[in-house]
């Protein structure tokens, strides 16, 4: 934390890394009760370098894996910013950049995914705008087909009626038609 940098708002509203709720919470905590699940939200951000040997990696904060930071556990945070390797699923509530020295082998999500030259996702990746999906979107049912939004009106106004000129004719200057006198 930089010196001097305490002016800033106070206090920021953060998602709940457990249950995606939101959260107001003061920038100098470094952990609050989320008041929608009632469990301990970190919110320090994690630095890994070398081989992280905890049994996950949960927190509202960012983590930032090093080049030589090496993660086997799922990682749950705010902000997650790869340089070394993850073996292991990740969830960036809110970006996930992987560096391009990063290598992630497991599935993400992610709200933003940016992945630089040379970095890789191998698994299965989601982009969701929202940290917390309604259940009706997220059902992995068969696609209906959507509507078409650029369907021809059934109910030209045809001038059909009497009118049945030959339509072969070489028109280069197709004037406006206007249904006479009906
Ligand atoms: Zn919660």
């Amino acid at each position: 934390m930089l010196p001097g940098a305490v002016h800033v708002s106070a206090s920021k509203v953060i998602h709940c890394c457990h249950c995606g709720g939101p959260v107001r919470v003061s920038t100098r905590a470094i952990s609050v009760s989320c008041p929608h699940c009632h469990q301990r939200v970190a919110l320090e951000s994690v630095v890994v370098r070398g081989p992280y040997s905890g049994r996950s990696l949960i927190t509202c904060g960012d983590v930032l894996i090093e080049e030589t930071g090496r993660v086997t556990v799922p990682v749950r945070a705010q902000n997650v910013t790869v340089h070394g390797i993850i073996k292991a699923p990740v969830v960036a509530i809110d970006t996930l950049n992987v560096a391009s020295s990063g290598r992630i082998f497991g599935d993400v999500q992610a709200g933003r995914l940016n992945v630089a030259d040379g970095g890789s996702v191998a698994g299965a990746c989601r982009i969701v705008s929202s940290p917390r999906p309604s259940p009706a979107q997220q059902a992995d049912g068969p696609a209906r087909p959507a509507p078409v939004e650029a369907a021809l009106p059934s109910t030209l106004p045809t001038t059909q009626h009497g009118s049945s000129a030959p339509v072969l004719r070489p028109v280069p200057h197709n004037p406006v038609r206007r249904p006479r006198g009906v």
